[in-house]
């Protein structure tokens, strides 16, 4: 393991936006933890981890620490009857996985298709699209909590999964380090067509697909072009696709926010609604394609920040306080941020 002083981060996001890290290492053997553990106690600093970059925002300053970045790889699959258990190494791609395992027929993460990121990030915010979570498939993940030193094994109840959250966001978890994800897939399975964007697609096709059984790679290859149509495209602009979490609010405030408009849609979760932020930001604020200096709330999926290379992160963060504000003004709801903050 090399350990590089002063790196430029920057490039390193898909926001393409960060300062220089005082020290920064690459990890390719879980191993090698305890060695970038105890160089940082050394030097009384903090341990960042890192992913692929794709859903944080990263300070302009210098961050003295230690950023580790995750490149843990290689992929196992264990088949019995019915299913298959595939451990992927926390730096694998989690597109490549899914890319895998759709090649291999295999049911349950088809509908995460397209989503940037490693393995080891995709549980911390319980990644999520097209009506899947990867909650639902995960069996459990190795860990390296740097608190102990130590590797162990959660459970998928253990990693307290919830709407883009888990453990792993929260005090007692922010001292492990994801090292191996394990998903239990089906052999067989059935496709979930829920969610309105997916279900329109297959409506359209219904003739064509009748007579075909639909495979894992039918859908995915649909996600894909639907998220090729929403989101905006990595190599030209910088983003970390949806900035905000979308808002989850009681009863009693999402029936008062009907009456003042109609047409806002809610899926019910539990006692609750969660309702799409977008369509506020849009129908409610008129935000739609909001543009500020270098930064902009993306024309085609409002929910989405992009900035146009030359915005700072102090940029950024005053744009999604705007943001923020005008939401609260006309809705009287906080939002909150999907991105994690570094530094
Ligand atoms: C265009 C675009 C579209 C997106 N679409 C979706 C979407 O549909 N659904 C969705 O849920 N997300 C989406 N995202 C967000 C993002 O892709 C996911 O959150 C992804 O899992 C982040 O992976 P990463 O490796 O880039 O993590 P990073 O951005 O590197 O890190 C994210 C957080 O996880 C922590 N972390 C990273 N690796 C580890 C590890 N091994 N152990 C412990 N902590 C770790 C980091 O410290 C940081 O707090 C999108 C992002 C973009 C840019």
């Amino acid at each position: 393991m090399r350990i590089r002083e002063f790196v430029s981060l920057k490039k390193m996001t898909t926001l393409k936006i960060g300062g220089v890290a005082r020290y920064f290492c690459a990890v390719e053997r879980a191993e090698e933890l305890s060695e970038a553990l105890a160089f940082a106690r050394e030097k009384r600093i903090n341990l960042v981890v890192f992913g692929g970059g794709s859903n944080v925002l990263i300070a302009d300053e210098d961050i003295d620490a230690l950023i580790i970045k995750i490149d843990i790889k290689g992929i196992g699959w264990k088949e019995d009857s019915e299913d298959v258990l595939v451990v992927a190494g926390a730096g694998e791609s989690w597109d490549g996985l899914v890319a895998k395992a759709v090649r291999r027929e295999l049911w349950g993460v088809e509908n995460l298709s397209g989503i940037p990121g490693t393995v080891g990030a995709a549980p911390i915010q319980n990644i999520g699209a097209y009506g899947t979570e990867i909650k639902e498939t995960l069996a459990w993940v190795e860990v390296f909590d740097t608190r102990s030193g130590k590797f162990r094994t959660l459970s998928n109840k253990e990693c307290k999964f919830g709407y883009r959250d888990s453990i792993f966001k929260r005090p007692k978890g922010k001292s492990l380090i994801i090292t191996r994800v394990a998903l239990w897939l089906k052999k067989s399975g059935t496709p979930n067509l829920e969610y309105k964007d997916l279900k329109e697609r297959f409506r359209i096709y219904d003739l064509r697909f009748k007579k075909k059984r639909l495979t894992p790679l039918d859908i995915r290859k649909t996600v894909l072009e639907i998220r090729s149509r929403k989101f905006p495209d990595l190599r030209t602009h910088g983003t970390a696709g949806s900035f905000f979490k979308n808002p989850i609010i009681s009863q009693g405030k999402f029936n008062k926010l009907k009456k003042k408009f109609p047409d806002l849609p809610g899926f019910p979760i539990f006692t609750r609604f969660k309702i799409p932020l977008a369509w506020i930001l849009d129908n409610v604020c008129g935000l739609k394609g909001f543009c500020k200096g270098n930064v902009t709330l993306f024309e085609r999926q409002p929910i989405v920040i992009v900035q146009n290379g030359k915005a700072s992160a102090e940029e950024i963060k005053s744009f999604a306080k705007e943001i923020s504000d005008k939401v609260k003004a006309k809705t009287d709801i906080d939002i909150e941020w999907e991105i994690q903050q570094i530094w």
